[in-house]
């Protein structure tokens, strides 16, 4: 990056100054300090190991509230005709709402928290979720699914939400299901949670699917 903006002048003369938008006040410098800790203490989520880019990128934009929900659109000043929820259709459109506090995703995290034999009151936000998630601690096989499978859910239900906001095919909550769980065991495929068992994976190709033997 250094090399591509070249030289950079620096005015020494010139004193640094603090400017605040609007009026200041002391209120509004807590509330900012409130903000940065809540992104501060969300950013331990991000950049991890066994989870992709992409992935942690979606959780960096969801911490910056950079997610482009129609509400989030409308917001920045585009031009929505309605800003009601892909899935539900009756909620607006945020980041909480789709990954969390929908029906929709309501049953797509339950199902797998009874999966674990979890039982919680649900979250509702995806910071809150990310905390107490990992306050769980499991053994063995099912620590290494639980470490990454929110992950994978978040991001599929992204998936999802696009695929509807661009025409696409909808999924069933237990097809959603079915396809995370696939996911899990690709995202672990190096580790040793699914190693020597024969996997039969559905591939999809365009619009017809697929069983493959995978030996992982
Ligand atoms: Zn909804």
């Amino acid at each position: 990056m250094c090399n591509e903006l070249g030289p950079v002048t620096v005015f020494d003369d010139d004193m640094d100054e603090i400017t605040y938008e609007g009026e200041f006040s002391v209120k509004k410098i807590y509330e900012k300090q409130m903000v940065d800790a809540e992104i501060l203490r969300f950013q331990k989520f991000l950049w991890k190991k066994q989870v992709p880019t992409k992935v942690s990128f979606l959780l960096w934009a969801y911490m910056h509230n950079f997610i482009p929900t129609l509400s989030m659109l409308r917001h920045r000043g585009v031009e929505i005709a309605l800003d009601k929820c892909h899935f539900c259709q009756t909620e607006v459109e945020d980041a909480d709402h789709i990954f969390v506090n929908c029906k929709y995703a309501y049953e797509i995290w339950m199902e797998f928290l009874g999966a674990f034999k979890m039982q919680w009151v649900m979250p509702d936000t995806v910071q809150s979720l990310f905390e107490i998630w990992s306050q769980c601690k499991l053994r063995g096989r099912c620590r290494d699914i639980w470490e990454v499978i929110h992950y994978v859910i978040i991001w599929h239900i992204w998936q999802q939400r696009n695929d509807r906001a661009f025409g696409a095919r909808h999924k069933t909550v237990s097809e959603l299901v079915l396809f995370i769980k696939h996911e899990v065991v690709l995202w672990l495929h190096e580790k040793e949670t699914f190693r020597h068992i024969l996997l039969r994976l559905f591939c999809s190709i365009g619009k017809r699917f697929y069983i493959l033997n995978i030996s992982v």
